[in-house]
């Protein structure tokens, strides 16, 4: 880039570069800004009131970069180190799934499902620990348990529970319930890996760059979550909640997956374009193995 170049120009250079990853000029924009934003300290308000004002060479070369990096595909999150998730500022990097705006409908129908207090509940695979923080910021008397299996991505959800003074969370390592041997939970949120092996989307774009851990759930995407379904009952007080996150085409296969087990209420919601992609199921009827076993 050239030197010396205002805050407009900058951001008309970068964000022309960005159109086709970011898919639309608005959205490029916005990535261009948020670029800058990180490197000058910035919000997008300050960047548009001093569009005038000449950004540096020091930084120019340093958006530069960055442009780069995401015009081949990197997730602005990973280059800025930092996503928001339910107006909550969350540390990410490569070890962790980058939080979705979709996924914001987890905390939502947590919220509605358990209008009493206190609730036990437990997020399986929480990453950055979006979800369990976000739940545990808006009820203070839950108690919030978060598992994942990768070590990084637990110190990253602890980082970012402790920098948000969330400091009741408990964190353990393990596979989804492994690390929960023997307890009971009102409510068990996950946003498990759901992408089919084979699903090209793994090879494009954004999700080259995240965690495969986090984003292939076997053959036809539905391994970990029908680990997870199977499980619930032996997990899950009467009248407990299981809501997962799933993919726009899984729906009907985690409904008839939830109703064969045994579980009630079981029900469908639609994301911000419109997929259904949560789903939530009362443990009413369920098979309790865990009952049976001590009567045998
Ligand atoms: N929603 C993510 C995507 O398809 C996948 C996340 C996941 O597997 N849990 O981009």
């Amino acid at each position: 880039m050239e030197a010396n170049l205002t805050i407009a120009a900058l951001l008309a250079q970068g964000s022309q570069r960005l159109h086709a990853v970011a898919g639309d000029p608005a959205s490029a924009l916005r990535e261009a800004e948020m670029l800058l934003g990180h490197e000058l300290g910035a919000g997008r308000a300050q960047l548009r009131s001093q569009a005038q004002r000449l950004a540096g060479n020091a930084a120019a070369g340093r958006f530069a970069q960055s442009i780069a990096r995401r015009a081949r595909g990197e997730p602005v999150a990973y280059i800025v180190g930092r996503r928001e998730f339910w107006s909550l500022q969350l540390s990410v990097s490569p070890a962790v799934l980058v939080p979705r705006a979709d996924t914001e409908l987890l905390v939502e129908r947590a919220l509605a499902l358990w209008p009493h207090s206190p609730a036990r509940i437990a997020d399986l695979g929480t990453g950055s620990g979006a979800v369990a923080i976000a739940i545990a910021s808006e009820r203070p008397r839950w108690h919030v348990t978060a598992t994942d299996l990768s070590a990084d991505a637990l110190a990253m959800a602890r980082a970012n529970a402790a920098s948000l003074g969330q400091d009741r969370l408990e964190f353990v390592a393990g596979d989804w319930f492994a690390p929960l041997a023997g307890r009971r939970f009102e409510l068990v949120v996950s946003n498990p890996p759901y992408v089919a092996d084979d699903d090209p989307a793994l090879r494009q774009s954004d999700l080259r760059y995240e965690p495969t851990l986090a984003l292939r759930g076997g053959p036809d995407g539905l391994s970990c979550l029908r680990a997870i379904i199977e499980a619930a009952p032996g997990y899950l007080e009467p009248d407990g909640w299981l809501l997962l996150e799933h993919g726009s085409q899984q729906a009907a296969a985690i409904r008839h997956e939830l109703v064969v087990r045994g579980f009630a209420s079981v029900r469908s919601h639609r994301d911000l374009a419109g997929h259904e992609r949560v789903t939530e199921a009362r443990a009413a009827n369920c098979l309790r193995f865990n009952d049976f076993a001590s009567t045998g």
